[in-house]
């Protein structure tokens, strides 16, 4: 079947008349882990996302699977543990999206944590992981620091710790759980919004608008999952509560950066992470309120300027300019309401909520825990429809078979080709040239675009979804606007 006609059938099936067992709003981490879930347990599974699948945070994040270390100076030992083995359990799961790399954490004196506290810190953190961390840490002298980090300021260094976490594709990881869900017998659309929602009795009816047509379709379901992640409080019936906490990231050439692993630095209390991505570092983040539409979610200069200053101080002779920055992305955190504090101190828990029969919101938590969230959230759905379901199985079972993985899903950019615009297209629902060329492939992450490439890719996209000439300039025209310019522009 070619694209349009899958998306017909997919649509045929959400709108037969006969109800889901779950509708899931959102096709972010959370929603797919929810979809596979669902879908593994022998739930009728629809999930639709208002845009591309992980268009929202899901691809706007740090990459990590951690436990978080600053999380356990916060004194939150519970949530360290759980995500720390969850970190263990995607790499068990899904080891082609989970790269254990070690993490140095430079420190220096009379500033900041003093190296008797870190040193403590990340042994108690390998403890937290349930069993053995990928490496244990360890801890260097000042001299040894240097040798590791010649780069890095020398004045007043005291030494540094080394400690494991992974590094991920948290775009990669969306739409494989996605594809693990089709396989499983989820139906799975994109550019379809929940306009409606009404509880009838036992089942709720739903009206899905479709992004491009405006066209509307009715849904019914037993059961419904919240998981718009920043919209979370925005859906009808929902009881969510959010704080937006905006993050950047900046992508530079490693050869600017030249660093053998993940570097820790810090900002004051933040603490701000040098991450290797193939010929590539990532660069951030930040963590400031966001009061806009999510949407418009977008990196300032002043982002650009933080983050600079703050590897600049670290990597002084390196001297970072904005004429390095290769590409960037801005993401919001969608963290659990809590006026007090700023949002580096609010947790990163999850809360899982039912403000009517047959509805659950599940909001906040970390790409880290999605699969933990999802499971509680499924084991309610499956209490509240009375079913004979299965067991969860998703920290067992394989998250691709053999057969799905291929050369064109990983944790660094795929080979730009054809072929794997053509795989994006037809076994992974790309619709528009942001879903290739920043979600599926990385390829725009990682090297600057000119508008003569994006052409090129639009041209192997017109071929597969029959578009016209004027609907493939206006896809050039609408992707090269939004994403080629510069952040500091
Ligand atoms: C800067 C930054 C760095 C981070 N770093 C890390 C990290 O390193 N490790 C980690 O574990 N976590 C990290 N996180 C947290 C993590 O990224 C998020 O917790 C996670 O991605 C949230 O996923 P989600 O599925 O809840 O939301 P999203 O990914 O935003 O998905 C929600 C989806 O719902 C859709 N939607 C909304 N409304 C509707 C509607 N009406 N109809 C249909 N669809 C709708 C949206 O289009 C969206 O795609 C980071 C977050 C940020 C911002």
């Amino acid at each position: 079947m070619n694209p349009p006609a899958q998306r017909e059938a997919a649509l045929a099936r959400l709108t037969s008349g006969e109800p889901l067992d779950l509708l899931i709003i959102g096709g972010g981490i959370v929603g797919s882990g929810v979809a596979r879930d669902a879908a593994m347990r022998g739930l009728r599974t629809g999930l639709v996302d208002q845009q591309d699948f992980a268009a929202g945070t899901s691809s706007r994040s740090s990459r990590l699977l951690h436990g978080g270390l600053r999380y356990l100076e916060q004194g939150h030992i519970g949530l360290v543990h759980e995500a720390s083995v969850e970190k263990k359990t995607i790499h068990r799961i899904a080891p082609h999206l989970a790269e254990p790399l070690g993490f140095i954490f430079p420190t220096y004196r009379g500033e900041g944590r003093p190296l008797w506290q870190l040193r403590l810190g990340v042994k108690l953190y390998d403890l937290l992981c349930g069993g053995r961390n990928f490496q244990p840490s360890r801890g260097f002298t000042e001299a040894e620091t240097r040798a590791l980090l010649p780069a890095l300021k020398a004045e007043g260094l005291a030494g540094s710790v080394r400690y494991f976490d992974a590094l991920t594709n948290d775009a990669r990881l969306v739409l494989d759980t996605l594809r693990s869900a089709e396989r499983h017998g989820a139906t799975l659309l994109n550019y379809m919004r929940l306009a409606e929602a009404r509880r009838e009795g036992e089942v709720w009816a739903c009206t899905l608008e479709e992004r491009a047509t405006g066209g509307k379709f009715p849904v019914r379901t037993r059961a419904l999952v919240n998981a718009a992640g920043p919209w979370a409080d925005r859906l009808p019936v929902s009881a969510v509560r959010l704080r937006l906490s905006k993050g950047i990231h900046l992508v530079i050439d490693r050869a600017r950066l030249p660093v053998p692993s993940a570097v820790v630095i810090t900002e004051g209390k933040r603490i701000l992470f040098v991450l290797p991505w193939g010929e590539r570092v990532i660069l951030g983040t930040t963590d400031t309120d966001y009061t806009g539409a999510p949407e418009d979610v977008a990196v300032e200069p002043s982002d650009v300027a933080y983050v600079l200053r703050a590897v600049n101080q670290f990597f002084p002779s390196v001297a970072l300019r904005e004429t390095d920055i290769v590409s960037s992305w801005a993401g919001l955190r969608p963290l659990i309401a809590n006026p007090d504090g700023t949002p580096s101190d609010i947790s990163r828990e999850h809360e899982i909520k039912s403000p009517e029969p047959g509805w659950w919101d599940i909001a906040g938590g970390k790409l880290t825990t999605y699969r933990l969230m999802s499971e509680q959230v499924v084991d309610r759905v499956v209490r509240h429809l009375g079913v004979a379901a299965a067991k969860c199985r998703t920290a067992d079972e394989p998250l691709l078979n053999a057969e799905e993985t291929t050369p064109f899903s990983g944790i660094e950019p795929a080979p730009f080709v054809r072929e794997a615009a053509e795989h994006y297209v037809n076994r992974e629902w790309a619709r528009h040239l942001g879903d290739v060329l920043l979600r599926r492939s990385g390829w725009h992450y990682s090297r600057r675009f000119s508008r003569d490439t994006v052409a090129q890719v639009a041209s192997w996209m017109a071929a597969c979804l029959g578009w016209t000439p004027a609907e493939t300039a206006a896809e050039i025209e609408a992707f090269v606007s939004r994403e080629c310019r510069s952040p500091a522009d």
